[in-house]
């Protein structure tokens, strides 16, 4: 197997500093938010079960796992929004958890299809699995053909390239000075979510309100970029994503094995074990 060739080092220490200063308060008043959400893709989690923990698992399926999962009168619900909306999708990202575990899975993906091929037929329609197990290998091979499937190919809850997710940005010493309205590429590249608790920036921040129960999630369908900022601003300063480039790779190769977790995320799961939050319906 082919070695994944690293950065050199004064690389990623230019970049990490320069992001570092683009994140400061100061420097974006004058240039305005680094990234911003897109609203012409989204990504649908329909169920956050997994039949795989993965260690820094970015929705939490493995510290707070649960079987809560989206009905098919919300996938409706947002077909018809979509179309109200005169919404031609880029592309729909149908994610999880694992989405195959969904008992009506194909009953979704028939909806979505429908809107694609009576409504908007360049719309992309994606489905991300982990390709791990027979369950999730039987249902793939019944899925549509118009359905793109990217499967992950995981085989353990062991993901060397992930990064710590549980460090909160705000844990941690240098991010006082921080805008976190800035976000990071997954809003721009993934583009909006949406779960059985709304619209949200980004997948990972509805995996964030589901543990922290913030009610963040948006009820109805976002026309601008602008009306996920408070989203992001409340959901950034928690996730280790924001903090890419600020570990270098060996030291963040140590610590996602380690699986660590900063003192904000370790009350909120202990907060999730003893009283689950309970989050408004979309
Ligand atoms: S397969 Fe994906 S959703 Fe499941 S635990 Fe791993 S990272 Fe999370
Ligand atoms: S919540 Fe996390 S993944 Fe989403 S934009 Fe913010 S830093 Fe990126």
């Amino acid at each position: 197997m082919a070695l994944r060739k690293e950065k050199p080092m004064t690389n990623l220490f230019i970049k990490s500093l320069l992001r570092k200063i683009r994140i400061n308060r100061i420097i974006t008043r004058l240039l305005g938010t680094q990234f911003h959400t897109n609203i012409n893709r989204i990504e649908i989690d329909v169920t956050w079960n997994c039949n795989l923990h993965c260690k820094n698992c970015d929705r939490s399926c493995r510290q707070a796992p649960t079987q809560e999962q989206m009905s098919i009168q919300q996938i409706q619900k947002f077909v018809f929004e979509s179309q109200q909306n005169h919404k031609k999708w880029e592309q729909i990202r149908i994610l999880g958890g694992e989405p195959t575990l969904h008992p009506d899975i194909l009953a979704i993906l028939k909806i979505l299809e429908n809107y694609k091929n009576f409504y908007s037929p360049e719309t992309k329609l994606i489905l991300i699995s982990n390709g791990y197990g027979p369950i999730v290998h039987s249902i793939l091979k019944k899925l549509p053909k118009s359905i793109v499937i990217k499967d992950t190919v995981k085989q353990s809850p062991d993901q060397s390239t992930f990064e710590p997710f549980n460090i909160a940005p705000i844990d941690l010493p240098g991010y006082q000075q921080t805008n976190f309205l800035n976000g990071c590429w997954i809003t721009t590249y993934c583009g909006l979510a949406l779960n059985r608790h709304g619209y949200y920036p980004c997948g990972v921040a509805g995996g964030i309100d589901r543990v922290f129960g913030l009610c963040l999630g948006k009820l109805q369908m976002p026309k601008e970029p602008s009306e996920m900022l408070p989203v992001l601003d409340a959901c950034c300063r928690l996730c280790g994503h924001f903090l890419r480039g600020y570990f270098i790779p060996k030291e963040k190769r140590e610590l996602v094995n380690q699986e660590p977790c900063s003192p904000t995320w370790k009350k909120a799961y202990q907060n999730f074990i003893s009283h689950k939050p309970e989050l408004p319906f979309f």
